[in-house]
């Protein structure tokens, strides 16, 4: 006979006399990626040592920067003066519409995204945005606690949640920086911006959930100077990014409490005909009727 869950008090329902029995079915993977389309990673990888840096943007700490990389590109956001997480958003730059889906990647590819996984985009479009072609931390897998480094389960950190549980007005906030910079992009309001951003990559970031409570946690970077991710844009992007001010994400975000530094984004533009017979991903195949 199991134990009541004493973890969860608020729990009430009866334990039934086949709970073990019902726990230790097996789980089965909701989305088998043997059918996914692979990027051709040495083609990425010859073309990426063809580039040229030809655009550098920083990350001020506690703000966020926009950037451009046209497709066929790369861009590469990299810890310069201490460990440091970023926040990262993607737009199809034609498109706005289109922007990443960190949901449907944490489908497909996991809680954390390295080398060789994809940032695909929003419905109706779900095409791979950017792909993975280099990660200075993939050696780092998945640690005792079951973390791992640049997350698609975390949202951004926002003021909303902070005002929620901590009656905070703090303007700081990945959603705020992402918001401004993006404003400042596009030259509109703020307020016409903020719907616009959305469910990021934790770019950096190491974080995992509870064992026992399932909830969502974070540790202390393993990010270290010199460190980088480097990713191949498949369509013409306009990305933001905010130097998150948790700072390494030790202890606590949504303040000015914890040590930020900046990040530099750059992009790389590959040598010409460096990338044969590369095209841009096409859109879903699905026909968006619906059943109508
Ligand atoms: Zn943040």
């Amino acid at each position: 006979m199991t134990p009541p869950d004493t973890s969860a008090p608020h729990r009430t329902a009866t334990l039934p006399d086949d709970a073990d029995a019902r726990r230790a079915v097996a789980p089965v993977i909701c989305y088998p990626v043997e059918t996914l389309p692979r990027p051709d990673l040495a083609l990425y990888r010859a073309a990426l040592a063809t580039t040229q840096v030809t655009a550098r943007v920083i990350a001020p700490a506690r703000d966020a920067a926009t950037f451009r990389v046209p497709a066929g590109s790369f861009f590469r956001i990299s810890c310069q003066d201490g460990p440091q997480v970023g926040d990262l958003n993607l737009w199809n730059a034609a498109d706005l519409t289109e922007r990443f889906y960190s949901g449907k990647t944490r489908a497909l590819h996991g809680t954390h995204v390295s080398t060789g996984d994809r940032l695909w985009s929003c419905f109706p479009h779900l095409r791979p945005m950017a792909t993975i072609v280099q990660d200075t931390l993939d050696w780092y897998g998945i640690d005792a606690y079951g973390g791992s480094v640049h997350d698609v389960i975390g949202t951004r950190c926002d003021p909303y949640t902070g005002a929620l549980l901590a009656g905070t007005h703090y303007h700081r906030c990945c959603h705020s920086n992402l918001t401004r910079a993006l404003a400042a992009e596009l030259g509109i309001p703020a307020r016409q911006a903020e719907p616009m951003v959305h469910d990021v990559l934790n770019v950096f970031m190491c974080t995992g959930f509870t064992r026992d409570t399932g909830q969502y946690f974070m540790k202390a970077s393993p990010v270290r100077p010199g460190d980088a991710l480097t990713l191949f844009a498949e369509v013409d992007l306009l990305g933001a990014l905010s130097a998150c001010p948790g700072g390494d994400c030790s202890s606590e975000h949504s303040s000015d409490t914890a040590l930020c530094h900046p990040l530099l984004i750059e992009v790389l533009t590959p040598g010409s005909d460096s990338l044969p017979g590369w095209q841009p991903p096409l859109r879903s195949a699905y026909d968006g009727s619906h059943g109508l």
